[in-house]
């Protein structure tokens, strides 16, 4: 013998009226709606690929490396790839006859791979690979997703955007330690005219910032440059 139905409706429902009971006036009172967002309304989507999306300076794009008088900013030190989650960079390093001593002999990014982290741009020493604000990459092959020096090369110019950003973004982090770009970064080639001043003019410069001086060795500062903002606490060791 078939059982009392039970009725599983919330206390809470609303009940429905006639004319929703007959579903058609609500249908044209939906469809009413939609016409007058498509009409009276500014749209919020781009007609790609005819617009195009400006990301912000923030963005995570795909990897480049920044390309300074026609050579790689990179020394090759292979840091990223080291710190790449999938590894999908590799590299091989060469001699050069200039201040820098190394730079890649190739260099690749598998973008079959890439994850767009940033964790290369967070590690690199040299700024020399960022962040772009290329984001529709599309590919007919697997090898095609191999981009070598040709493809990952771009001006510095045309990333300065991100380029401000990191030096914005660092400083504001660890700025009470040090200016990135300058005293500190001698070791760097960021800064190159700074680095080619330092060379010709200012090696005094040199000694009193990059080089231990006596005094900073006497005193137990072996780092001895100079820093900006507070000194660090010193845990006393008995
Ligand atoms: S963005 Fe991340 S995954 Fe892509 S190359 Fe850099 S470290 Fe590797
Ligand atoms: S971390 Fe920077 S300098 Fe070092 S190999 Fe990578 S891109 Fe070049």
């Amino acid at each position: 013998m078939p059982g009392v139905p039970v009725n599983t409706a919330s206390q809470n429902e609303r009940k429905l009226n006639f004319w929703e009971k007959l579903y058609l006036p609500e249908v044209f009172k939906g469809l009413g709606y939609s016409f007058r967002k498509m009409t009276k309304e500014p749209m919020y989507t781009f007609q790609y690929p005819d617009e195009l999306w400006y990301p912000p300076d923030s963005y995570r794009g795909r990897p480049v490396l920044v390309e300074e008088a026609g050579r790689p900013r990179c020394v090759s030190c292979n840091l990223c790839a080291r710190a790449c989650p999938p590894m999908a960079i590799s590299m091989q390093s060469k001699e050069v006859d200039d201040v820098k001593e190394r730079e890649p002999a190739w260099f690749e990014i598998n973008m079959l791979r890439c994850i767009y982290c940033g964790f290369c741009e967070e590690v690199c020493p040299e700024e020399a690979i960022v962040m772009s604000k290329e984001y529709d990459l599309t590919f007919q092959s697997r090898d095609e997703a191999i981009f070598g020096l040709d493809r990952l090369l771009v001006p510095r110019e045309r990333l300065k955007d991100r380029l401000d950003y990191l030096r914005d973004y660092k400083n504001r982090q660890f700025g009470q330690h040090w200016e990135f770009q300058h005293d500190n970064n001698l070791h760097s080639l960021k800064d190159r005219p700074f680095l080619t001043w330092l060379v010709e003019e200012g090696m005094q410069e040199l000694t009193r910032t990059h080089l231990r001086d006596e005094e900073h060795v006497a005193l137990g500062n072996t780092w001895g440059g100079v820093r900006r903002g507070p000194e660090p606490h010193v845990v006393a060791t008995s």
